[in-house]
């Protein structure tokens, strides 16, 4: 009850008539993405691997009477995400808003990084991006509209120590960010990066408390929570609906001439 208290009215859904595709989307900053676009109107698939989350992800869908799909789907096999796009597409319609957010993150000094560990994040934060945007560009370019938001990371600028796979994955979706932004600019189709610093969510948690990490770094765990936060000029980690704002402002008709760009939500942890 408190939860429809708290919808928008009819007036600020203005981004009725569109569909979008959140990879993840069942928790962390994908959830809070895809309920920042059901909010604004939108009809909303999301996918990811645990069918747990998928479900109560199905109760906040109907709660905010939108039309959805939550499908079970792993970005790093191309038969699941082509069969995600298929039933996206038959029961919701064509993808017009593609937001790229399923991400892993995992401590691996350089020495001791395993291939498998290296194949699994670029899989998952760059391959996987690939895939979606190669499925969703045509029909953006048929209808001349079309947004694409890739959730990066502003270790995709700046090398992040003992996560080398994870810092080439993002530097790279920032590449794939720009190059597909120049090929579709004149069909009205934007991409953008979104780069946040430490957002408050399991996978800043986890990489926080991670025995490696903290061996690595010489830190108890009391220490690299509070060292994480003082890293950051406005002395917190970023709440995963402040990343979503700014997919939602980026999805709108206002945003339609920023393109290409690499847009950090970090609090001023990196000023480039
Ligand atoms: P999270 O809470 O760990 O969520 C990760 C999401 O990705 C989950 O929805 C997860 O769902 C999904 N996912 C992972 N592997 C997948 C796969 N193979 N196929 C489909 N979905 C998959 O992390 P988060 O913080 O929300 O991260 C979201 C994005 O933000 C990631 O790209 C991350 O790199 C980026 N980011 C996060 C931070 C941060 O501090 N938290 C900072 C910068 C960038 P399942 O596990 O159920 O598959």
């Amino acid at each position: 009850m408190k939860e429809t208290l708290s919808l928008p009215q009819a007036q600020d859904k203005k981004l009725l008539g569109h569909v979008c595709l959140v990879t993840g989307g069942n928790r962390g900053i994908g959830k809070a993405i895809a309920l920042a676009l059901a909010e604004s109107g939108t009809a909303v698939a999301i996918g990811a691997r645990t069918q747990e989350s998928l479900e109560v992800m199905k109760l906040e869908f109907e709660a905010r009477r939108v039309p959805y799909l939550v499908q079970k789907l792993d970005v790093r096999d191309e038969g699941s995400v082509n069969e995600f796009f298929a039933r996206t597409n038959k029961e919701l319609g064509p993808v017009d808003i593609l937001v790229n957010n399923a991400g892993i993150y995992k401590t691996e000094p350089m020495n001791l990084h395993c291939l498998s560990t290296w194949e699994d994040i670029i899989k998952t934060n760059l391959t996987g991006a690939f895939l979606t945007c190669r499925l969703s560009i045509q029909n953006m370019m048929d209808r001349k509209w079309g947004r694409i938001i890739n959730i990066a990371s502003v270790s995709g600028k700046v090398g992040e120590i003992y996560g080398g796979a994870y810092s080439a994955s993002k530097f790279g979706l920032i590449g794939l960010t720009q190059s597909l932004a120049l090929e579709v600019a004149k069909y009205d189709i934007t991409v953008n990066a979104i780069c946040p610093g430490w957002v408050n969510t399991d996978m800043a948690t986890k990489q926080l408390t991670d025995d490696k990490w903290l061996a690595l770094n010489s830190l108890s765990k009391d220490e690299s929570m509070d060292i994480a936060c003082l890293s950051v000029p406005i002395g917190r980690l970023i709440e995963p609906q402040e990343v979503a704002s700014l997919v939602v402002y980026l999805c709108s008709e206002q945003a339609k001439g920023i393109t290409g760009q690499a847009i950090n939500v970090c609090g001023g942890l990196a000023l480039h």
